[in-house]
């Protein structure tokens, strides 16, 4: 394995230790190479030295083998042909049994709760859970919460969101059909400015990921999207190649085919048809996989006459 595989997973692997998990479980092979388990000694880092949130992250009962921070043996470097894996969901943040849309409501509620990452907690309006039909086969995953988001409770609202509807009703679909939701679910805080986004930090998206993949969990959808660079990062830790290069390519998270493409901001930046067809193409892609009826017309968008 190499050094940067191996350091990506030894430091999820802190990360999980510092934050009380000590039944890790790791894939086979790795084992032997990651620090043991222990004690804390007198010389490990004190608590007031960890970060927040690599502190305060919720309960995790076990790391997949498809874990976001490892990279999984299906992410190539090139097109990645589709996973086949079924679904193995790990996450346990004690969910009472219930319909889909009754442990989506217990995880809303848990969701909006938080307070792992203080900072987001005292600068955001609300929790910006995700939205849409807790059946969904398909799922969006975008970044996080920007300021029209933090002030409905719903994510993609704004012009990106405005723009990822059209892109949904393109491919014969609604929202109302389909689940939305985002790596970060509050706004990233932006201390002593009143407007603009930020980036979310690594530690912001490490401590949750966990309301995501619970999210995954319940829907159990059959294909996630994710949009952009900052969520391709987050599902699946940093990357070598930039967007351009991700783009069109399979990844998995806990057993589900995600599909790689621009973020719809992007496309609003860029003008370019080229670019359009590029994350159309990834579309029909992911309606293919869905076994959704596509139109010669659709086959079309987007393509120069
Ligand atoms: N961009 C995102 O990634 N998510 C939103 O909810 C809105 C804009």
């Amino acid at each position: 394995m190499d050094s940067e595989l191996h350091s990506h997973a030894a430091r999820y692997v802190q990360l999980l230790r510092r934050s009380g998990k000590k039944d890790v479980w790791l894939p086979a092979g790795l084992t032997r190479r990651l620090p043991a388990a222990s004690t804390p000694s007198p010389i490990s880092p004190s608590p007031s030295s960890q970060t927040s949130a690599a502190r305060n992250t919720p309960p995790v009962t076990s790391l997949p083998s498809s874990s976001p921070h490892l990279p999984s043996p299906s992410s190539a470097t090139t097109a990645s042909p589709v996973p086949t894996s079924k679904p193995t969901f790990h996450f346990n943040l004690n969910l009472k049994d219930g319909s889909k849309a009754d442990r989506l409501a217990e995880l809303k509620k848990k969701a909006s709760a938080c307070t792992i990452c203080p900072h987001l907690a005292k600068s955001r309006t609300q929790v910006v859970f995700g939205v849409g039909n807790p059946e969904a086969k398909l799922m969006f995953v975008g970044e996080a919460p920007g300021a029209d988001e933090d002030e409905k409770g719903e994510p993609f609202v704004g012009r990106a969101g405005q723009l990822l509807t059209k892109m949904i009703v393109a491919m014969e679909l609604t929202r109302e059909k389909i689940y939305i939701a985002n790596v970060l679910k509050c706004r990233p805080d932006l201390p002593g400015k009143s407007s603009g986004n930020r980036k979310p930090t690594r530690d912001e998206m490490d401590a949750c990921l966990p309301y995501l993949r619970a999210q995954v969990a319940v829907i159990a959808p059959q294909v996630i999207v994710a949009l952009g660079a900052t969520a391709v990062e987050g599902l699946f830790g940093p990357q070598k190649m930039n967007m351009t290069r991700l783009r069109g390519n399979w990844r998995e998270l806990d057993g589900v085919p995600v599909r790689l493409t621009f973020h719809p901001s992007y496309l609003l930046h860029n003008q370019d048809i080229a670019l359009k067809r590029l994350v159309w193409e990834d579309l029909l892609a992911v309606m293919e996989r869905l076994d959704l009826p596509i139109s010669e017309k659709q086959r079309g968008f987007f393509l120069k006459s």
